[in-house]
């Protein structure tokens, strides 16, 4: 097995994977708050956890892998409030909406997929185990986690504990860096809000217990990694460790790892900036779901990515260029034989792939080593000097490659007819696109070049895009 090396926020340092149990790898993402469609910002974190999971498999790791769904907290209990239904039935479309968004942007399923509302016993008895170790105090009918009683805290983002003002408590979920205080673990029910009658009493969970209760229930006390994006390193994931290894005296994860934020004009996309883009605002101007995938993880996870139109096209372009060929090696008219060195070039190819990724997931270069692949290849096409099991070698490789890119399948159209989006375009089914080409041919035949060029034009309009052959046969797909 290649050693996998990523950087660890808690040492600051790149360090190899090795995890606790031999040829397993045990992790947990922070999942998606479903309190409404999550947008573009949020899916670079969950292409990150994707890529991440890919490569571990392609590399021969079992993975038990947990993503939980935040589906109680500030905001959606908020929400529902107002909508006047209550939390299931006001988050029930954004988790089918979360789901379908994965699917799309060929995001696999991880192993486990745990609701917070189903795992309310849990967080209580992780909150009693802490009361029991004198890490908690009542007030108001909250409970508080005592961040003086855990002397490590801070040690995963740095923050000066010094300055922090114990003893004062702090309700919210998600609040401001330098308004740090004891945070609220179980939270008294407001009027009108959600709760649960529990035994130790009426209330709902804080959303830092959530996941601490999730990921210890499923994965054991130590994951190897645990990661989100790179605003969830205070407080929520400095809570996460507060709350963990006080109550089980182990180390919490092994290797945390965070992904920087996508900007839009140099700021974070947010909701509450509104600078924001879901899939749907995407798809609806007629980008396409591989686009987005491309352009998401194009970027090495802990930089940060600048979403622009420009992007967009560049990387719709890099996709096709990826498919186009794949079409070509696929074309059944390469000579028979096999080469040596071309052979060895696509090998290197593979290894330059894999060694990108144990790099601390470098996708940039691991993309630079399948396109300079792509480049010597087609070279080899013009030239006319590419054989047979060359072809299928390289068409093999690309297949590895796609294991972790996942963009090679043009199943563009299909995903957005089944998401209600470019009808319109699609209208034409294969049959009638067939018979306008045929009738093309024979126009051209003709050469009543008017007419073919207009059939040509019919189907441009319908997203149908055509290319003539050497060999004058016609190739089309939906554009
Ligand atoms: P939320 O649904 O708000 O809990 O966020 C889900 C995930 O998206 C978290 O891991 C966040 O860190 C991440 N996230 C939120 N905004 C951005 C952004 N602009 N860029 C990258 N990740 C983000
Ligand atoms: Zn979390």
């Amino acid at each position: 097995m290649i050693e996998i090396r990523l950087y660890n926020t808690l040492t600051h340092r790149v360090e190899p994977l090795v995890p606790v149990h031999p040829g397993e790898v045990r992790m947990y993402t922070c999942g998606p708050t479903v309190y409404s469609y999550a947008h573009i910002g949020n899916f670079r974190t969950f292409v990150f956890f994707d890529i991440l999971r890919r490569f571990l498999r392609s590399q021969g790791y079992r993975l038990m892998h947990v993503m939980n769904v935040t589906d109680v907290d500030d905001r959606i209990v908020a929400h529902a409030a107002a909508a006047g239904v209550n939390i299931d039935e006001y988050t029930a479309k954004y988790i089918t909406a979360f789901l379908e968004d994965m699917r799309t942007l060929n995001l696999e399923p991880p192993e486990i997929l745990p609701r917070a509302t189903e795992h309310i016993e849990d967080m209580v008895a992780l909150i009693e185990q802490l009361t029991k170790k004198s890490l908690t105090y009542e007030s108001g009918g909250s409970v508080y986690y005592r961040i003086a009683k855990f002397p490590h805290y801070g040690q995963l983002s740095r923050i000066d504990v010094q300055g922090m003002q114990v003893g004062a408590r702090v309700d919210m979920d998600r609040y401001e860096k330098d308004d740090v205080r004891d945070f609220a673990l179980w939270k008294a029910p407001k009027p009108g809000e959600h709760f649960w009658e529990t035994r130790i009493g009426p209330g709902r969970p804080g959303w830092h217990v959530e996941c601490s209760a999730m990921a210890m229930k499923y994965l054991g006390d130590t994951l190897d990694i645990h990661a989100g994006g790179v605003d969830l390193v205070f407080p929520h994931h400095e809570n996460e460790i507060a709350q963990s290894e006080a109550a089980s005296g182990h180390p919490f994860a092994k290797i945390w790892l965070h992904s920087e934020y996508l900007l839009v004009e140099g700021q974070k996309m947010s909701k509450s900036l509104g600078n924001f883009y879901t899939l749907r605002d995407l798809f609806a101007k007629g980008h396409k779901p591989s686009t987005i995938r491309f352009l998401l993880l194009s970027v090495p996870y802990r930089r940060q990515l600048n979403f622009t139109e420009e992007g967009l096209v560049q990387a719709r372009s890099s996709v096709e260029r990826l498919r186009n060929f794949v079409d070509r090696l696929r074309t059944p008219k390469i000579p028979v034989g096999s080469n040596p060195e071309t052979q060895k070039r696509i090998e290197k190819a593979e290894c330059d792939f894999d060694a990108a990724l144990a790099d601390d997931l470098n996708t940039a270069v691991a993309l630079a080593a399948v396109f300079d692949l792509a480049r010597d290849i087609n070279t080899a096409m013009d030239r006319e000097a590419l054989v047979q099991q060359d072809a299928l070698r390289a068409i093999a490789a690309m297949e590895k490659f796609d294991v972790v890119l996942a963009v090679l399948v043009d199943d563009d159209a299909e995903k957005l007819r089944t998401l209600g989006f470019g009808a319109a375009q699609l209208r034409l089914e294969a049959a009638q696109v067939e018979a306008l080409i045929a009738e093309r041919t024979e126009a051209k035949r003709r050469r009543d070049f008017q007419r073919a060029d207009a059939i040509r034009q019919q189907l441009a309009d319908s997203g149908i895009l055509l290319e003539d052959t050497k060999d004058g046969s016609v190739r089309w797909k939906y554009k």
